[in-house]
């Protein structure tokens, strides 16, 4: 399998879904990507490798339908963490845990 970015894998999930996904719009997409998320939840706690990695692909696939319906380019959002932590600005995090640290990143 040849390597992909994530821009090429957002335009693959336009090309595929982007009529559908217009059509089905921002909500029902969402409600989408939140199932998928549960079915993740789950089968990480089952531990069964090939179904993580199927549902890891539905998130992804779903996350990114929720992207291009929003207009946001994910390849873009990501670069925010290519070389450090955007709170503290470590290589590695020295956030506190404690201090809110998910909440803001
Ligand atoms: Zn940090």
């Amino acid at each position: 399998m040849e390597d992909i970015t994530i821009s090429e894998f957002q335009q693959a999930i336009e090309k595929i879904f982007g009529e559908r996904d217009k059509k089905r719009g921002l909500s029902k997409s969402l409600n989408h990507l939140f199932e998928e998320m549960g079915e993740l939840s789950q089968d990480l706690r089952k531990g069964d490798k090939k179904k993580i990695e199927l549902e890891f692909s539905d998130v992804l696939a779903w996350l990114a339908t929720v992207a291009n319906i929003s207009g946001i380019d994910l390849e873009k959002a990501a670069k925010r963490f290519i070389s450090s932590c955007p709170r503290c600005g470590q290589e590695e995090c020295n956030c506190p845990e404690d201090n809110g640290y998910f909440d803001i990143r």
